[in-house]
């Protein structure tokens, strides 16, 4: 499998092996990267997969996904990262993954079950827990079998620093740099990530907020001398190996909500930077029976603005609501040119015009008048939909009230919108996509109720804090950087 750039012109032949782009965050050109075609699943594979998932478990079904996209690492080498990563001790449960049944919504046409699709039972309570463990391992074997080393260094309001330093705790070659707005975290997000003390973790709390935080990154990354020198890469969502991970669960949910592979499910995705929902696409690519996809945002409606109208358009830092679904806060979604690419034919000349010329000069790019954009929901099968915060309340307290069952306030977001698209008898999935715990006071305010506190989390309040307290100076991170490589 080769793998080439969303913005490389239609007559390049430039591809890269999956060893290459695994260290690599963006293409040279800007672009992200996807395989030259998605390996097609056909009825005998599919059914070879639900009996694996089944009765070898979700490791051995991330191994016969994942070797369809990943040719340079010995298959045997590539089962045991995956059996090492996807363990019951780790994420929780035998099915890593399980399905729980919230109800069958039953009209004249027809009954729809609905099931959550538990994806936040790892190290760190969140689904990007799913990839980031993986990527760990993966990152920890590359840069071995290289005698290499790798500095990542990013930016976090919560979720993925933290998925991000639990994933790479401990792995040789790979030392963790992670800046975060001080005090701006919640309290529990704060403990998880500031009693880690492990050497290689460094967490760096900056008198600032959040976008200071992303602009040091960028700061130091401009410097491109410094960049070489001290091997500085990310962990960011646009990594096609944090994508590739998340497809494993788009079929092992299927195969969860169906008897055989005759059928069809839908998914309905909380949605940010579109990483997670475009591993469901990719899945439907792949030959999955998915009928739609479904994404839900938060008042960060750029993506329910794009699948309604066919106007992508980018929002300023001063129109980004801060919301009580805080991870899925965009301001533009990151992932959403790999869909875009495929929905033009793959024709990376005129994606390089949308997302390089097009909105760097207006903010936005229209696609209403395209044929093309009426394919996004009849040829790929995407719909959309936006939960607000009143919403959002409403949910949380519905489906406690009437199933016992206390979700996040992501989750409340797809389960909001998934019952706005739903098909009579096909089954759908809502992703769940953290804990209740870890957004506790959105609980609180609408159930008057504290969130169930996994027992590992009990009193990580208390712990000792490992974290640096810094002026917002890309000299002084850099020095800090320099201080801890020797
Ligand atoms: C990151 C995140 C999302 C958004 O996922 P994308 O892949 O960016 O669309 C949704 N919910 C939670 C809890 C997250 O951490």
């Amino acid at each position: 499998m080769k793998y080439l750039s969303t913005r490389a012109p239609t007559n390049s032949t430039e591809r890269k092996r999956f060893g290459e782009i695994l260290l690599e965050g963006l293409a040279p050109d800007g672009g992200l990267y996807l395989p030259e075609h998605y390996p097609q699943v056909d009825a005998a594979t599919l059914f070879k997969w639900r009996d694996v998932y089944m009765n070898q478990g979700y490791a051995d079904l991330a191994f016969e996904v994942l070797s369809l996209y990943i040719d340079d690492i010995p298959a045997n080498d590539l089962r045991a990262l995956c059996r090492k990563t996807y363990t019951e001790a780790v994420f929780g449960t035998p099915e890593i993954v399980p399905l729980r049944k919230l109800e069958d919504v039953q009209t004249d046409a027809g009954v729809t079950p609905l099931f959550i699709e538990a994806l936040s039972n790892g190290p760190t309570l969140a689904f990007k827990d799913m990839a980031m463990q993986l990527l760990g391992n993966l990152f920890e074997y590359e840069l071995v079998r290289r005698g290499d080393e790798l500095n990542i260094f990013g930016a976090t309001s919560g979720d993925t620093g933290s998925a991000a330093e639990y994933a790479m705790r401990g792995k040789k070659g790979v030392r963790v740099f992670m800046t975060s707005p001080y005090g701006r975290m919640s309290p529990f997000q704060q403990a998880q990530m500031f009693s880690l003390m492990d050497e290689n973790i460094h967490n760096i709390a900056i008198d600032g907020v959040f976008d200071d935080c992303q602009d040091l990154v960028k700061a130091v990354s401009n410097d491109l001398d410094f960049k070489r020198h001290y091997k500085i890469g990310t962990v960011n969502s646009i990594n096609w190996a944090r994508l590739m991970a998340q497809v494993v669960y788009y079929f092992a949910g299927y195969f969860q909500a169906t008897q055989s592979n005759t059928e069809k499910v839908s998914f309905t995705v909380p949605s940010g930077n579109f990483g997670n929902v475009c591993a469901g696409h990719v899945a439907r690519m792949m030959g999955l029976p998915i009928d739609k996809l479904v994404v839900a945002t938060n008042e960060n409606d750029v993506l329910d603005e794009f699948f309604r109208t066919g106007v992508y358009r980018v929002r300023g830092s001063a129109d980004t609501h801060e919301t009580s679904s805080p991870s899925m806060d965009i301001s533009k979604a990151s992932n959403f040119e790999r869909f875009v690419f495929d929905l033009l034919g793959r024709d990376g000349t005129r994606v390089n015009a949308l997302f390089n010329l097009a909105l760097a000069q207006t903010g936005q790019f229209d696609l209403s008048a395209d044929p093309v954009f009426s394919q996004a929901a009849t040829r790929y099968g995407f719909e959309s939909g936006k939960s607000t915060h009143s919403d959002r309340l409403a949910t949380i307290q519905d489906t406690f009230k009437r199933f016992g069952m206390m979700i996040d306030t992501h989750t409340a977001d797809a389960v909001k919108v998934a019952r706005e698209h739903l098909s009579p008898g096909v089954p759908m999935v809502m992703l769940e996509t953290a804990l209740p715990i870890k957004f506790a006071a959105t609980i609180v305010e609408a159930l008057g109720l504290e969130p169930h506190r996994p027992p590992k989390f009990e009193g990580i309040e208390a712990l000792p804090k490992r974290v640096t307290r810094m002026a917002a100076d890309p000299q002084l991170i850099k020095d800090f950087i320099v201080q801890h490589c020797a």
